[in-house]
Order: C-alpha cells, then structure tokens, then sequence
C-alpha cells in the first residue's frame, strides 16, 4: 500500500539490464517455487536441482523456509497475516534475484493459492515456475523429518498446515511432483527436463 512518502519513490532503472545480466551467464532467468506440506520433499528436491544446475555452471540461489525465517522474517509467526507477509517479503526478494538474472529456488510451504499467484502475478511471463511437491499428509506425518507432526498433534505447535491450519493445493502448477511415486534423483531431473525443454538453460 502506498502512502505520501512512498509517491516520491520511483524504480531507478539502471544502465545495465536484466537481459544483460542473464545473459553473461548463459540462462533465463526464472523462479523456481516449490510448494507442499511439511516434509513434503521441497528442500531435498530443491537441493538437488540446485547441485545439477551449478553443476552445469549454472547461476543459482536457493531460498529456504527456515534460513529466511531466522533472518530476514525473524519474528514473522505462522498466524494467516504473517505467512502473507512471510511470502510476501520472499516473493520481492525473489524477483530482485531474476533481476539479477538468477534461476531462485524457493522452498516453502506457502499454503495460500491466493499469495502464489500474487507473486505469479509480479513477475513476467514463464519467470515463475510452480512446483508442486505433491505428497499425501499421511506420508509426511510418516517421515515427520524435524519431528514437527509429532510436537503439532501433541499441541506444542499452534497454526501447523495439514493438522490446523489449511494447505491450498495449486491449481495452475507447471511441474506436479508425487514423491511417493519418484526418487529424489528423478523428481529432480524432471525439473531440468522442464528447464532444459522451455529454454531457461541457454539465452
Ligand atoms: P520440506 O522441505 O518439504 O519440509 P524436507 O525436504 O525437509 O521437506 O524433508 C523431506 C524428507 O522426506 C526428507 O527427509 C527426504 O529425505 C524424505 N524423502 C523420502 N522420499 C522422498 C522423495 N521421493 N522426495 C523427496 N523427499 C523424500
């Protein structure tokens, strides 16, 4: 929302572009966002597609739920406003990473269908790339991987999606990911098909 200061700020574009930028480092340069439950498999994933794009010398940043959270959101809850705000603020970091013509990865929950698609919205066609780790609830309270299921039922942690708080399936993903189906290994090469087939791995 703007307010009277915020109309004497205005987008300083610089001499060097986002193409230009892209460019140099051979890619396009897009969003990545995987979204799904709790221990759903998007860290691991996401992990992974890092490692095989640098490994193609690709330039990359991934954004994690809990690193952010211990800093750049360090104080944010999980009450509904928060996570707005949570990925609001992710939503903006993200794009200045594009800008900076970087392939972002984003790992986190991000229940509300209505807040992806806002940051779908601020970004240009085919930069957001909507990954959806698609994983029962039931499988996910089976690897419980940080033990967060367990302390959610017992009601140590309030607001926990799947158990009190919703999770929003996506309706308009690009990749759809049914981790009880794959491996890590080819949930993540079916990310670079999806790169390596619409072009992002080259300018
Ligand atoms: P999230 O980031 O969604 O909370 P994590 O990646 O932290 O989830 O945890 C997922 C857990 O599930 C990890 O311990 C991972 O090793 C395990 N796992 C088992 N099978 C798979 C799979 N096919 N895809 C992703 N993760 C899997």
């Amino acid at each position: 929302m703007l307010n009277e200061k915020d109309e004497n700020i205005l987008w300083h574009t610089h001499h060097v572009s986002k193409d230009e930028r892209a460019k140099i480092k051979g890619q396009k340069p897009c969003i990545l966002w995987f979204t799904g439950l709790s221990g759903s498999g998007k860290s691991t994933i996401a992990n992974m597609v890092e490692s095989k794009l640098h490994n193609l010398n690709k330039h990359t940043y991934l954004l994690d739920g809990d690193n952010i959270r211990l800093g750049l959101n360090q104080g944010l809850s999980f009450s509904d406003a928060d996570r707005v705000e949570n990925i609001r603020r992710i939503g903006e970091v993200s794009k200045l990473f594009v800008d900076a013509g970087m392939i972002v990865l984003t790992a986190f929950i991000s229940p509300f269908e209505e807040d992806r698609n806002r940051i779908r919205e601020m970004m240009q066609e085919g930069e957001f790339i909507e990954v959806y780790v698609d994983t029962p609830l039931e499988v996910c309270e089976e690897r419980d991987p940080k033990g967060l299921y367990k302390k959610a039922r017992k009601g140590e942690i309030a607001e926990f999606t799947g158990v009190s708080s919703p999770y929003e399936k996506p309706q308009r993903t690009e990749i759809h990911i049914q981790t009880e189906n794959i491996s890590v290994a080819s949930a993540s090469e079916k990310v670079l098909e999806y790169l390596e087939k619409k072009g992002y791995l080259r300018c």
